[in-house]
């Protein structure tokens, strides 16, 4: 459903996707990985259209929608209102199926975001999302100053939108642990180049992996 074939992207002269090409299927769960500056950001927000690309092709088959990094609440609106936004292009804007997916949202409801945790303020950007009823999840740093038992529970709740709605998900991920068990294929960026990709499973094992994250080779 995501097409990205031979894509360059640049900051004025500076290249930060150097040729790439990737497919995501509907309903599949990949991993983006890769070490700082590989080009995971850029590459989710040209899949958005936040940035344009120089040259290539990116093509969805559905609506995309992203879950930014650093969650980027507005942070005086209450916890329905940045919802309510996450749903500004369709016209059902029903926040029923979001409850139904995060049920902590709904007792939120009402808070200002900004008073809220980092792992509620996380959940939701998520559902803020989910609002555009979006066949692929583009998600930048889930786990980013979280507490490991609250990104357990984020990425449990991903596994069930998943399953139950056939969401895709393309998951950039500082922490490669989470994003290999969440994701069942993962492709490893470098100088904003794939260097690797395939099951999760066998890219853990990669030289690529091993030098994005432990420094050896
Ligand atoms: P990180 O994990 O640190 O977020 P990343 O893999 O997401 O890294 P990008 O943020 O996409 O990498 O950056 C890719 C390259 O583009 C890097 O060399 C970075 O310095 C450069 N870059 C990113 N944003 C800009 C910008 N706004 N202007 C100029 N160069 C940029």
């Amino acid at each position: 459903m995501l097409h990205i074939d031979d894509l360059v992207v640049r900051y004025g002269s500076a290249v930060a996707i150097d040729g790439l090409s990737l497919h995501v299927e509907a309903g599949e769960m990949v991993a983006l990985v890769g070490p700082n500056g590989a080009g995971k950001s850029t590459l989710i927000n040209t899949v958005t259209g936040l940035l344009s690309p120089a040259s290539g092709s990116v093509r969805c088959e559905g609506r995309v929608a992203q879950v930014p990094e650093g969650r980027q609440m507005f942070a005086d609106m209450t916890v329905e209102d940045n919802l309510l936004l996450g749903g500004w292009s369709i016209r059902n804007r029903d926040l029923s199926e979001v409850f139904d997916l995060l049920p902590d949202l709904a007792g939120m409801r009402r808070r200002k975001a900004g008073r809220l945790s980092g792992g509620q303020q996380q959940m939701v950007a998520v559902g803020r999302a989910l609002m555009a009823r979006p066949d692929l999840l583009a998600i930048d740093e889930l786990s980013l100053g979280l507490a490991p038992l609250v990104v357990a529970e984020l990425a449990g709740h991903l596994r069930v939108l998943n399953r139950e709605r056939g969401t895709a998900v393309l998951l950039v991920e500082q922490e490669v642990g989470l994003a290999f068990d969440v994701c069942a294929r993962a492709c490893v960026l470098e100088a904003g180049r794939v260097v690797a990709s395939g099951p999760s499973a066998s890219v853990a094992k990669s030289d690529a992996v091993r030098r994005a994250y432990f420094g050896d080779l």
